[in-house]
């Protein structure tokens, strides 16, 4: 059947969108593919359509066990024979499902990455026909991304002992250059035909708003929303919960999700999110990978994500169904600590942790910077023609007022030169404000002739001010735990009156973030 017969007949589409055509024509044709769209791109039917249009049986490989369920139901009700296979299952589902492929009954068969080494699944798999892999998610085979899965790594393997080698096509939503890199060589794609859309998605607004008293911002921004649907993502199980039970309170109906709940629990909320029932979904990054629910007005990051992958996959959970929605970051520098200390938890390996430290830099610059949004995201995908001014995010159509800090600017990087780029932020800030602190006195940092060059000013103002000096590339970090502060050669135009430096009101206000006890 023709490709545009199958869009319509089984999924309804009139027309496919950009990329799908020539990526679902590259595995027909027999070459390997590797398909880069942005979240909600349609990723999906690059490879339903080969595998119903191909002889045998096309396995899926995915990371997200919420997903399979959906798109195997989604299928089975159009009349297409597809099943997975995860730890989900009972050992009576796992042995019908088995006999069945042993059967050639599925056309699309989706499984977790970690069961394609188990000996019983390889063996069965020798027996049937698999022309096709497809291998979603694939950016998780890369120690660079945010979403690193060891068992990703075990795929050539599997590949590789077939006897014949099937067409690979690799799906992913992350496009930096490393990543790119590593799928293709990791999973030894041979040639492929490679398929970047555009990442922008047009219908998206993107907001920061820094230093503000959060839960006011939340309640005052639902009450505006009605009963539209909307997320809102917190870093911690504990903030989830807290800010949950607070919008309960003020009669909100908003369900909570995170990885510590039960099962029956989180697919009870799941349900009543998706169906509508409850608009207001407070949940950690365990929920959404997946969900294809397309009318979420907003999503709301109560904290910074990791990452600007995780924050784009997670922010890009709104508008699917192409309406305009509202992705707000509420940056405070409190939880850029909190980040901080969670990635020197989670990563041993300190070439990993080197790499999580510099992609949570990427977007804590995004939230000082005073460019175009937009034009931020689209550079760290990068994209070729970074938009100068995009008009739908809050730098391209708020007025801010912006102050004129360069003899600020100017007394900061002296004293980082003074401090000969040893210390970290916080001791600068310290010894700019004249502070007594011990770690200041103990190295002598009060006899610096920048000691106190600033003591007008609060620590946390003079903090305010080297982040946007980082993030506008005036001063640059080492990634690490405790990363210190250098100049870099923009700073010496700086230092020498060539160049202006300016800042936003609303980032140098004092910080009146609440915190979690505060109401
Ligand atoms: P991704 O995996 O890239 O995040 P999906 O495959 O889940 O995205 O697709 C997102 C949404 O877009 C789904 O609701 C899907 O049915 C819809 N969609 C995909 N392709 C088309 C198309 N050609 N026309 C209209 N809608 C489409």
């Amino acid at each position: 059947m023709n490709i545009n017969n199958v869009l319509k007949e089984y999924f309804g589409y009139d027309s496919f969108r950009r990329g799908q055509e020539e990526l679902i024509q590259g595995v027909i044709d027999g070459n390997d593919v590797l398909g880069i769209m942005p979240t909600s791109g349609g990723k999906s039917l690059c490879y339903q359509i080969p595998s119903l249009v191909t002889k045998g049986t096309t396995l899926v490989i995915s990371p997200l066990i919420s997903l399979m369920k959906d798109q195997v139901d989604a299928l089975t009700e159009v009349g297409i024979s597809a099943t997975y296979i995860n730890s989900t299952l009972t050992s009576l589902q796992l042995n019908e499902r088995l006999q069945n492929i042993k059967e050639d009954k599925y056309e699309l068969i989706y499984i977790a990455p970690e069961r394609l080494n188990h000996q019983g699944f390889i063996n069965l798999i020798k027996n049937i026909d698999i022309p096709f892999i497809a291998i979603d998610e694939s950016h998780c085979i890369s120690k660079w991304g945010h979403d690193f899965r060891p068992s990703y790594r075990e795929i050539p393997k599997f590949i590789s002992n077939l006897e014949t080698r099937p067409v690979i096509g690799a799906y992913t939503a992350t496009a930096t250059e490393e990543i790119i890199e590593d799928i293709k060589d990791l999973l030894n794609l041979q040639e492929p035909k490679e398929v970047i859309t555009g990442f922008d998605r047009e219908n998206l607004f993107f907001k920061v708003e820094n230093n503000i008293d959060k839960r006011s911002f939340i309640l005052n921004y639902i009450k505006k929303r009605n009963d539209e649907s909307g997320i809102i993502y917190c870093s911690t199980r504990k903030e989830v919960e807290s800010l949950g039970s607070f919008l309960n309170d003020k009669r909100y109906h908003a369900s909570i999700y995170h990885g510590g709940m039960n099962k029956e629990d989180r697919e009870k909320a799941q349900h009543s999110f998706i169906y509508d029932e409850s608009p207001i979904m407070v949940a950690t990054n365990a929920f959404g990978m997946g969900i294809d629910k397309s009318n979420v007005r907003y999503v709301i990051h109560y904290n910074i994500p990791q990452s600007m992958e995780a924050y784009y996959q997670e922010a890009g959970r709104a508008g699917r169904d192409g309406e305009d929605s509202e992705c707000i970051l509420l940056f405070s520098p409190q939880d850029v600590v909190k980040q901080k200390f969670l990635i020197g938890e989670s990563h041993v390996n300190p070439e990993r942790a080197s790499i999580a430290y510099k992609n949570l830099q990427y977007l804590v610059d995004y939230c000082y910077s005073h460019d175009c949004l937009r034009g931020k995201i689209l550079e760290y995908f990068g994209e070729v023609d970074v938009i100068d001014k995009c008009d739908n995010c809050s730098n391209c159509t708020i007025e801010r007022e912006l102050k004129d800090v360069t003899i600020e600017a100017q007394k900061i990087l002296s004293c980082v030169y003074r401090m000969n780029e040893k210390f970290g932020t916080t001791v600068v800030a310290q010894v700019l404000n004249g502070s007594k602190n011990k770690k200041v006195l103990n190295f002598n940092l009060d006899n610096l002739s920048t000691y106190g060059l600033m003591d007008n000013y609060t620590e946390k103002d003079i903090k305010n001010i080297i982040a946007m000096l980082i993030s506008q590339g005036y001063l640059s970090l080492t990634e690490s735990k405790f990363p210190v502060v250098r100049l870099t050669p923009t700073s010496k135009k700086v230092l020498k009156g060539n160049e202006k430096v300016y800042m936003a009101v609303d980032i140098f206000k004092e910080n009146t973030s609440s915190s979690d006890n505060y109401y």
